[in-house]
């Protein structure tokens, strides 16, 4: 046997953490430390590694805001695991492809005896870990894949046929009857201290080249204590008035925890669970806003069950086939003014602005923006969802295609194309007061009144003479034409006669979601 770190190699547990950068109910730790206690092995220990792995995250378009908030997470972990008696290992990939050499060569240096991880769903990823399995195996290291992403795991939730849902309400019903079943959410706790090995952490780089962001980290202070304080502060202040508030991005109705749920720095059990016993131990009924956040985070439940049934979602495919058959627009300009926040149609503006400033956008925005980029414009929603986790602290695949594909009628539980958002009056609706335009368009926030939300309408806007002096652009297509000509795009490639309604509705704005 060989030595690494003054002990013999062969009976460690190495960890392997990716989007899972916590110490509290992770599976793959509690796993490897309570497996190192029941057998007892000599010396043993647990080790911790994370791989930086940069071609990965531009393949996955990672938005140096969130690749920064991983960093600074990361050294956050290293230092509770350090606590654990856990050293934190920090290795490099130069490309995807060499992730299972690096895993694998860390597992031997360490004398691993088992490598636990947390799985992912994404097809690459699943590729990723299926090679990692294969390299690992052939130095005889046991491999343990643990579920730990969702609080049901992918699979487990099915259709009376058997098969998996496509539609959110029917899934949640049956969500709901597994959980009780299973009798209720369970948290696997922090692991008890480690046996002490003579192996020191790594230091964790401050920055990864050709990652650097403008955001200040303090927008985004980053670790497990800061996901669990703000779980504790929403669940005690703002989770039993979530449903009357969290439409309005004005308002602070929202608990802001997507950032550390994309990677993992509080699991969703925790937060299930604290929203559960907040509600007398109730995932459904009680208080409806306490149940209203239990049931987004089952949104984010179903979206990874769609990603893991549905692999094509991945591969930029639509849900739906036949919106395959979609003519979307090609137009760089009109991409540009949405990206950039100057499609005069004020809401949509500013979302795109707090986007860009933040990383981050409030739900009802992302609707707003994501079906004003699809419908209003006809642009292919393939290209605002990567704009999106571009720019996305949160960025999170299964929940951003899941939302994109909502947006645009392509996907799971699409809204029937012809239900399209009117951005004017959902930002009559959602932003009232217009404070939050005003907050986010300096150029509007000298107007007074509901003009601040179609400022350039000649009924409902400015004067004319005090719309020539906005420096801000007027609309850059007319909300009532777009929405005909996507009417007409959706049923071409629905195989629609022109002049006939599509089963189930008639066209029309539709503000009811
Ligand atoms: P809260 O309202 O406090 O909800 C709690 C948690 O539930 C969230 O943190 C999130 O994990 C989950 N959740 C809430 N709403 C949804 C939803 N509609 N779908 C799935 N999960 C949900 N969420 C991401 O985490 N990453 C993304 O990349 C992402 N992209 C999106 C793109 C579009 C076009 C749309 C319409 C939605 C997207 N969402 C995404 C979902 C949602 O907008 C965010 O999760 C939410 O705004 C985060 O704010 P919060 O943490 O305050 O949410």
């Amino acid at each position: 046997m060989s030595k690494a770190g003054g002990t013999e190699l062969g009976t460690r547990s190495l960890v392997w953490f990716r989007t899972d950068l916590r110490t509290h109910d992770h599976a793959a730790l509690a796993h490897a430390c309570a497996a190192q206690r029941e057998r007892g092995v000599t010396p043993g220990g647990v080790v911790g590694l994370f791989v930086l792995s940069p071609g990965e995250w531009r393949a996955h378009d990672w938005a140096c805001v969130k690749v920064e908030f991983v960093l600074r997470t990361l050294r956050e972990l290293s230092a509770a695991l350090a606590k654990l008696n856990i050293p934190l290992l920090i290795r490099s990939a130069k490309g995807p492809g060499d992730v299972p050499a690096v895993v694998a060569k860390a597992a031997r240096e360490v004398g691993a005896a088992r490598v636990d991880f947390n799985r992912e769903y994404e097809v690459n990823e699943r590729r990723r870990d299926e090679a990692v399995t294969r390299e690992l195996e052939k130095l005889g290291v046991r491999v343990f894949a643990w579920h730990d992403q969702c609080v049901l795991e992918p699979g487990c939730v099915r259709t009376g046929a058997g098969g998996p849902f496509t539609v959110f309400t029917p899934f949640r019903r049956a969500w709901l009857r597994v959980s009780a079943e299973r009798g209720g959410v369970k948290d696997l706790g922090t692991p008890e201290v480690q046996k002490k090995i003579d192996l020191a952490p790594d230091e964790v780089p401050g920055r990864v080249p050709g990652f650097g962001s403008d955001i200040a980290p303090e927008r985004w202070p980053a670790g497990e204590s800061e996901a669990l304080r703000r779980l504790r502060v929403f669940v005690a202040e703002r989770g039993r008035a979530y449903k009357d508030r969290r439409d309005f991005p004005a308002v602070d109705g929202t608990s802001t925890l997507s950032p550390y749920l994309a990677i993992g720095a509080v699991s969703p059990r925790v937060c299930v669970r604290a929203a559960a016993e907040a509600n007398a131990g109730a995932l459904d009924g009680g208080s409806a806003g306490l149940a209203g956040w239990i049931t987004e985070l089952v949104w984010r439940e179903f979206y990874i069950h769609v990603v893991d049934a549905f692999p094509r979602v991945c591969m930029h495919r639509a849900f739906k086939p036949a919106a395959e058959r979609v003519a979307w627009r090609t137009d760089e300009a009109q991409l540009l003014a949405w990206q950039e926040g100057r499609t005069g149609f004020p809401i949509v503006d500013a979302a795109m602005r707090q986007l860009r400033a933040l990383g981050w956008m409030h739900n009802r925005l992302r609707m707003i923006s994501a079906m004003f980029l699809t419908k209003d414009l006809l642009i292919d929603w393939r290209l605002g969802e990567r704009f999106f986790m571009q720019n996305l602290v949160d960025g999170f695949l299964p929940s951003n295609n899941g939302g994109w594909q909502w947006s645009a009628s392509t996907g799971t539980d699409a809204q029937p194309y012809f239900r399209i958002f009117n951005p004017f009056s959902q930002s009559e609706r959602f932003d009232p007061d217009g404070s939050f335009i005003r907050a986010w368009v300096p150029e509007l926030r000298g107007v007074r009144g509901a003009a601040v939300h179609q400022p350039y309408d000649p009924k409902k806007g400015l004067a004319p003479l005090e719309r020539a002096k906005l420096e801000y652009p007027p609309p850059i297509v007319d909300h009532s034409k777009a929405r005909e000509r996507v009417l007409k795009a959706f049923k071409i490639a629905a195989g629609i006669a022109e002049g006939a309604e599509a089963a189930g509705g008639e066209a029309q704005d539709s503000d009811e979601d």
